[in-house]
């Protein structure tokens, strides 16, 4: 093997490293599921080779909700508050701290 294709052999591996380096914050998104995963290739191709770019899109890739974390959400906030209770006469939902059921007049206790 000559010298000149060992060369060309290590600055194949070293681009190989690089590339794939550099696509890192694209892979940590798309991993996490990162639900802005598609800006933040977009980011990582057009500005990572800045250096500050490539910082943003790592970050941003680690940072921010999954979409099983915005699924999570979506399911906490969706459940009826603490403050209501089921009337126990009609089941309409009224506040807890009612002490007459505003749909059936039933009083509770
Ligand atoms: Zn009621």
């Amino acid at each position: 093997m000559s010298q000149e294709t060992k060369a060309l052999i290590v600055a194949g591996i070293a681009a190989a490293c690089v590339l794939v380096a550099y696509f890192i914050p694209t892979g940590v998104a798309w991993q996490r599921k990162h639900q802005s995963r598609r800006a933040i290739f977009i980011l990582n191709l057009a500005l990572g080779w800045t250096g500050l770019g490539w910082l943003v899109s790592i970050i941003w890739a680690f940072t921010g909700t999954s979409k099983e974390a915005a699924a999570d959400i979506a399911i906490a906030t969706s459940r009826p508050d603490n403050d209501t209770i089921a009337c126990p006469k009609c089941a309409e939902t009224i506040k807890r701290a009612a002490r007459v059921c505003r749909f059936c007049g039933h009083e509770i206790a």
